[in-house]
């Protein structure tokens, strides 16, 4: 197993290179989150061992244990997943990143919690571009709205935007979606809102990060081609 994991994550790691290189990027300005939701705590031990810097996590309850299981990990975690505003107090404590702030409720809330323990939390804005109702996000139309309200909030800082397509079996179908969140970024850039950066955007999974790279991307988020299919009981 920890062959695998190994090997998968070069493999990653290698396409990522070739992604980037291919379109005129540094492959450094991309960076890998590795999504170990559903996953046990001794996989990731393994993936972090075999270089990956940053774990995603999806479910706060999940993530929770995992970190306490693998404290001391040298290893950077994200939050990935939809967060409900009365879970922040358990996920500022935890993670660098929180990629899928998707109301002022919730960027309130993580300001708190992340004023109590002396944090400044970074966070992405999540937009919903494709507008499908069964995904979380701030509409196009809401995200610079948003993106203005929460940077008056004193202990978060925004880092850039991240947004899930639909899926496609032809990941070059996703590409207007990553070409709308890097031009929405550029909007956003050019009003110079204090407190505000633009260079992150969190875009491409498993099946389209190669799409999603040459659309911009510098963090991509990919779980199943590193840990395998999940299953969930
Ligand atoms: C699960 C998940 C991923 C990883 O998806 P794969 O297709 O397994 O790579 C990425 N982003 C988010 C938000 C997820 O929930």
């Amino acid at each position: 197993m920890t062959n695998e994991i190994r090997q998968n994550l070069t493999e990653i790691q290698d396409r990522i290179t070739r992604a980037a290189k291919q379109c005129g990027r540094a492959p450094e300005s991309v960076r890998l989150v590795a999504v170990s939701k559903t996953k046990p705590a001794k996989m990731l031990k393994e993936a972090v061992e075999a270089g990956a810097t940053i774990l995603g996590e999806n479910y706060i309850q999940e993530a929770l244990e995992k970190t306490a299981e693998l404290a001391g990990l040298d290893v950077a975690w994200h939050f990935i997943g939809h967060l409900q505003s009365n879970k922040a107090k358990y996920a500022v404590p935890h993670f660098s990143l929180i990629h899928s702030v998707d109301s002022l409720k919730l960027a309130r809330e993580i300001d708190k919690q992340a004023a109590k323990i002396n944090k400044i939390q970074d966070i992405l804005v999540q937009v919903n571009i494709s507008g499908e109702a069964t995904k979380s996000g701030a509409t196009d139309q809401e995200a610079v709205e948003l993106v203005e309200e929460i940077a008056r909030l004193e202990n978060v800082r925004i880092k850039g935007l991240m947004t899930m397509p639909p899926y496609f079996d032809d990941p070059d179908r996703a590409k207007p979606f990553f070409r709308q969140l890097k031009e929405l970024a550029g909007e956003i850039r050019s009003r110079g809102i204090a407190n505000v950066s633009m260079n992150e955007l969190s875009m491409g999974m498993t099946g389209d990060f190669e799409a999603a790279i040459e659309e911009g991307a510098t963090l991509v988020r990919v779980g199943t081609a590193i840990f395998g299919a999940r299953s969930y009981q």
